[in-house]
């Protein structure tokens, strides 16, 4: 008996030192798929397509959410890569990028892994809507993409996010392909956020082939620069607007997981359209126009447009159809978001243009999202 714990001790021991965690099996399997607790993809066998469902976290009935992933585990050893997707539950098009991805994945012929986590704030997905329901204050929503890399002690969120980060995302990823859209009532055109100062960010960003790329230096509790803040190159694209499939961007965002998996050698492909050959403009800032006045707004601009400072974007009429407000440019740019909403409250925003700042140069821009 005592040798036997001198031999556990020491294999523990020996497991701590080689910093190697280990796939957990909690023994349950649900709709045939085995659930783990944490991963280690080394564990995994190689050559071959995974899925799992990972143990998240533990709700007020004391059941659990569970994030459906898949690892494509190549025969040969590489770069580890993060495909993910539902951070936001109303941001849908992602879903379908990661599936495409992987289906076209040949383990058999890879060096690397690619790991696709989708699903992450399901119960936000449940009722597609970018933030996590819960019961606290009678129902108070809670966004995922603001606590990470989470905190072990903390609310759903940020329990959900330190399960996430700690067990299934530690050891696991080299680089991370972080997909979002706009929020619901908002189009977004074909974009990166990147944080550019950081040469690993710049070319995973101009490997996508996209219209946009936003040089963002990114802020503490999203995903992306979770990542960032640990070493982890990182970037996130955004495939269009919420709530429904967008096929041409997410044919685009396809492509980009192909060439990032190309350029590290992953796949044997070759590396093919890039945002140099899409034309893409590359800003440092967006200039936000907010509705002065309540009314329905009309669009005279789309997603991708190009505009120029005094140009006209949208009007503003009340419910007698009289004109209340016209918005006009203030920079030369390119239409990166607009709203899908036609009536706003005064505050909200209208349009949102990519620029080039001269004062976004030296230490970046950061953009933050309208409710903040
Ligand atoms: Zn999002």
């Amino acid at each position: 008996m005592r040798r036997f714990r001198f031999a556990f001790a020491m294999m523990l021991i020996c497991l701590a030192a080689s910093g190697r965690a280990a796939t957990v099996y909690t023994g349950d399997v649900i709709d045939g798929v085995r659930v783990v607790s944490a991963l280690d993809v080394s564990d995994l066998e190689a050559g071959k397509k995974h899925r799992f469902l990972f143990q998240g976290v533990e709700m007020a009935t004391g059941q659990r959410w569970y994030v459906p992933f898949m690892v494509a585990k190549g025969v040969n050893p590489g770069k580890k890569v993060l495909l993910s997707a539902g951070v936001h539950g109303d941001e849908l098009s992602p879903t379908d990028v990661l599936q495409r991805s992987f289906a076209e994945l040949d383990p058999a012929r890879m060096s690397g892994t690619v790991l696709a986590v989708l699903d992450i704030a399901r119960p936000a997905m449940e009722q597609i809507r970018r933030k996590w329901p819960t019961p606290v204050w009678g129902g108070k929503l809670l966004d995922l993409n603001r606590v990470w890399p989470g905190r072990e002690d903390g609310n759903v969120a940020q329990r959900q996010a330190w399960l996430v980060w700690n067990r299934l995302f530690k050891g696991n990823v080299d680089a991370a392909l972080e997909f979002h859209t706009g929020a619901t009532g908002t189009d977004f055109a074909l974009f990166v956020f990147a944080d550019l100062r950081k040469p690993e960010n710049r070319s995973l960003a101009e490997l996508f082939p996209v219209a946009q790329i936003k040089d963002d230096a990114g802020y503490s509790g999203t995903l992306e620069t979770a990542f960032m803040e640990a070493g982890i190159p990182a970037i996130t694209p955004e495939v269009g607007g919420g709530r429904s499939f967008d096929r041409p961007k997410i044919e685009a965002c396809v492509e980009g997981v192909r060439n990032v998996l190309a350029h590290y050698g992953v796949t044997e492909r070759k590396v093919g359209r890039t945002a140099d050959q899409a034309q893409a403009f590359v800003g440092n800032d967006m200039e936000a126009i907010r509705a002065s006045r309540g009314g329905f707004v009309e669009t005279l601009v789309t997603a991708g447009a190009k505009v120029s400072t005094g140009q006209t974007v949208a009007i503003q009429r009340n419910s007698f159809g009289d004109v209340v407000e016209e918005y006009k440019a203030g920079v030369d740019g390119v239409v990166a978001i607009l709203t899908t909403d036609a009536l706003l409250e005064p505050g909200s925003r209208i349009v949102e243009i990519l620029t080039k700042s001269p004062k976004c140069e030296k230490d970046g821009c950061t953009y933050r999202e309208e409710d903040e």
